[in-house]
């Protein structure tokens, strides 16, 4: 079996619909080349896990994505040893997988999993490029074509939650924030078939929500959501539905805000 054949599953087969917002095809691309690990920050909902699906299509290579979460351990990115009928069998986790086999990896959110699961991947982002299965006593060189890419918010960063140094410093960086209003249009508009000037006012509200962000929202409305109400609408949903349903009440449970962001949709539908 060749290496390709074993991850056909992850494979992108279709052209991802991706707008770029600056240069971030061609720098990733020459980070690709150097396979330097790549770090993409930005808020939630913004774009980071659909550039890197568009990127791992571009460069033809298949695409391992973990979420990562506080419960993820070492070994579910690692692997483990089974018990089946026939005795015991090592299970390769993802970030084997993909080291094994010239994949990209994305760890998404990789603040939300402990420190102690996170440093496995150190000994992959330098020169050595290898991953050691202590519980299996084998070590990995990466196959030539692997990259590691991770995402993380930084607005959820905290003294507890953040990545330790010794890791940042690991990684090139992206720094994405949500589209601007033109882009962000035309993504709708794309994305849901919704009529681009119905999308600008929903940008509008965006806009003001974002706004709120630190004066009680943790986090403004995002592309994510955006494209939500937008495919309501588009399917015929009122504004004032879509709106209060994908962009006020995912949000927030405070009155005020609430109240504030109604009297946006008020004023804007
Ligand atoms: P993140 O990984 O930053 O949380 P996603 O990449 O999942 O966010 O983006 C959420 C949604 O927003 C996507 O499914 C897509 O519909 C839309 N989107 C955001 N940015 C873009 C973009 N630049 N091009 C195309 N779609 C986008």
């Amino acid at each position: 079996m060749n290496h390709g054949d074993f991850l056909k599953d992850y494979r992108i087969k279709d052209e991802p619909y991706y707008r770029p917002q600056a240069e971030e095809i061609a720098l990733f691309t020459a980070a690709y080349e150097r396979r330097l690990p790549v770090m993409i920050k930005g808020p939630t909902g913004c774009g980071k896990s659909r550039f890197v699906e568009y990127m791992a299509w571009r460069l033809g290579r298949p695409l391992l994505t973990v979420a990562c979460n506080e419960d993820m351990t070492a070994a579910d990115l690692v692997g483990r040893w089974l018990l089946d009928s026939d005795g015991t069998r090592w299970q390769d986790g993802p970030l084997t997988q993909a080291a094994r086999h010239g994949a990209i990896c994305y760890l998404d959110e990789i603040v939300e999993a402990r420190q102690d699961s996170t440093v496995v991947i150190h000994p992959l982002t330098d020169h050595r490029r290898q991953l050691p299965l202590d519980k299996k006593g084998e070590l990995i060189q990466a196959h030539p074509d692997f990259q590691l890419v991770i995402s993380y918010n930084p607005g959820y960063q905290s003294l507890v939650k953040d990545l330790k140094p010794s890791t940042k410093q690991r990684f090139t960086a992206f720094r994405f924030d949500y589209p601007s209003a033109d882009v962000e249009a035309e993504i709708l508009a794309r994305e849901t078939g919704i009529d681009p000037g119905l999308a600008l006012r929903l940008i509008g509200l965006a806009e003001s929500a974002r706004r709120l962000k630190g004066h009680g929202l943790d986090e403004g409305i995002s592309t994510r959501l955006l494209v939500y109400a937008a495919s309501l609408m588009a399917d015929g949903m009122a504004a004032k539905h879509a709106c209060r349903m994908a962009l006020v009440d995912p949000l927030t449970d405070d009155d005020d805000i609430r109240a504030t962001l109604e009297h946006a949709i008020d004023a804007l539908f």
